[in-house]
């Protein structure tokens, strides 16, 4: 693979000045320093450097920012505001996303490493489609009139969806604007009040999106957003007592963390876990798409996406043709900063995650797994590693079981359906999987049997504002985007009126 060179890349005016001072916390609609006056610095992953710093929240702060939000649910404008009041601020929200696209694409690309063309292409506008989807639904919200058979039809009953509350929303740092949009658009649309907590490497987009809420117009204490580290902030959040919702994206790990702090006030939970996405390749298939797809399946986002294709299953009579494929696609791929317009590979989000993914390559290479190409640490003093396909992948691997989240494949061959088919559902996860071939029957039997939350056929990471998703297994709890991402942040009531 090549290397792309250093850019010279002159910033958005904006951006230069939103890096320049600390960034402050929004709590009850305004920019205020933690409690304890402590800052943070977040960094430039392409090259290792600070890139500016953030007032770093914990429990103290979490708890003002509930109780904007609780005074925020319970009285003011916010529970007042009919629903497509509350859609039109939406609207706005995306509006000003869009007309600030460049500066948002940049500040994203600058905190989280990707490269510009994809902040820009697919970070910014989907967030925005997001919300435009998620408007709609402000308007929407109905709930049912209920035929009774009790008592002679003596009662009449109907249900109402009301706003769960105050709503925690914790969010990870490889789509860091998306999956802000994500937890916000629908917990607004339904006219709950939030408290976000940014992941650590990431709180700058979410910093400049509440910045635009706020010129949007969402009214104080309805979006508040406290950057901080999990441990402390995000420990704090979930444990809340007067929070009633969390919902939270990232690691397995901290994801069971979350269910345990919500049962103290048995607050309702939703969950977007890891993956380790099954990539199926039929001997059927139409090549020149199924391996520059299974190549982006991996490599989109330098493989920091929960749904990368990661266990690359090819039949036996087309392996080393797919193989040899994906692997060529890896070479074109240029490494570099996100800001070089050459580059199509950024690097790893921070110093820890490089040390993650380079333990799990010298760990596949030890365990007897062949790296066809990459299997190293980048050039530069940014988080680079090179994009890798792995061959000669045993089931009892560690790079073949667990979430890598870098753009690492492991390649395994496969003689039939009946023998793939337990081979892609032997995780414990079950978030997304993908079939390539032509035959319809197999694509739908296959489509019936993967035990995952999304199966692609014949393509990869398509994602829609209307497409529900969510994890099977230990992949999660709940759906997220469509009307299903509704029923996370709304409670049913039922209302029984005695018409005698
Ligand atoms: P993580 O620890 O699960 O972080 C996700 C979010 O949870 C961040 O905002 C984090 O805050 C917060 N958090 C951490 N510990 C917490 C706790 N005890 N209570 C409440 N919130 C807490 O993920 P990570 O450490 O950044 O990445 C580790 C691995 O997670 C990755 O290698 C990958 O396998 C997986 N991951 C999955 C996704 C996904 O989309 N499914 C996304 C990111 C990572 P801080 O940022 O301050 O720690
Ligand atoms: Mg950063």
């Amino acid at each position: 693979m090549a290397t792309t060179t250093a850019p010279t890349f002159t910033l958005h005016k904006n951006v230069t000045s939103f890096l320049k001072t600390p960034r402050k916390m929004l709590i009850g609609g305004e920019w205020v320093d933690s409690v304890s006056g402590k800052t943070f610095e977040t960094f430039n992953p392409a090259t290792g450097e600070v890139l500016g710093r953030v007032a770093e929240g914990d429990r103290a702060d979490i708890d003002q920012a509930v109780k904007a939000a609780r005074k925020a649910f319970e009285s003011g404008p916010w529970p007042e505001m009919s629903p497509s009041q509350r859609g039109r601020l939406i609207w706005k929200l995306a509006d000003l996303l869009e007309h600030n696209l460049d500066e948002l694409a940049e500040l994203e690309t600058l905190d989280n490493g990707k490269p510009l063309f994809f902040s820009r292409m697919v970070d910014v506008p989907s967030t925005a489609d997001l919300f435009r989807y998620m408007a709609g639904w402000a308007s929407k919200i109905e709930g049912n009139t209920i035929p009774l058979s009790a008592r002679g039809g003596q009662y009449f009953a109907y249900s109402l969806r009301e706003p769960i509350g105050v709503v925690g929303q914790i969010i990870p740092w490889n789509f860091p604007l998306m999956m802000a949009a994500w937890k916000l658009g629908p917990a607004l649309a339904v006219g709950c009040t939030l408290v976000l907590k940014p992941a650590e490497q990431t709180p700058l987009s979410a910093l400049r999106l509440g910045e635009l809420a706020i010129e949007a117009g969402f009214p104080p204490g309805v979006i508040n957003i406290v950057p901080g580290f999990g441990e402390t902030a995000g420990a704090a959040l979930a444990a809340h007592p007067d929070v009633d919702k969390i919902a939270f994206t990232g690691s397995t790990e901290v994801g069971k963390l979350i269910l345990q702090a919500a049962s103290g006030n048995l607050k309702k939970v939703s969950l977007e876990l890891g993956g380790k996405s099954p990539n199926i390749v039929f001997q059927d298939a139409e090549l020149k798409t199924a391996i520059p797809g299974s190549a982006n399946a991996i490599f989109f986002n330098q493989g920091q996406c929960c749904t990368a294709g990661s266990r690359l299953f090819v039949h036996k009579t087309i392996f080393d043709e797919v193989v040899e494929g994906v692997g060529k696609a890896a070479r074109k791929l240029r490494v570099g900063p996100g800001l070089d317009p050459n580059t199509n590979l950024g690097p790893l989000v921070s110093q820890e995650q490089l040390d993650r993914v380079c333990g799990y390559l010298e760990s596949g290479i030890k365990d007897g797994a062949k790296a066809i190409v990459g299997g190293q640490k980048g050039a530069g003093s940014g988080y680079f590693v090179e994009p890798t396909v792995l061959v000669d992948v045993k089931p009892e691997m560690k790079v073949y079981r667990e979430e890598i989240f870098g753009p690492v494949v492991t390649a395994v061959p496969f003689s039939d359906p009946e023998e793939v088919l337990p081979s892609a559902n032997s995780t414990v996860y079950g978030l997304a999987a993908a079939v390539w071939t032509r035959d319809i029957s197999k694509a739908h039997r296959l489509a019936n049997g993967l035990r995952a939350g999304t199966v692609w056929v014949n393509c990869y990471d398509v994602f829609d504002a209307a497409a529900p998703f969510g994890g099977f297994k230990m992949s999660g709890i709940g759906r997220e985007l469509g009307e299903y991402a509704l029923e996370l942040y709304t409670e049913v009531k039922t209302v029984y009126v005695n018409l005698g």
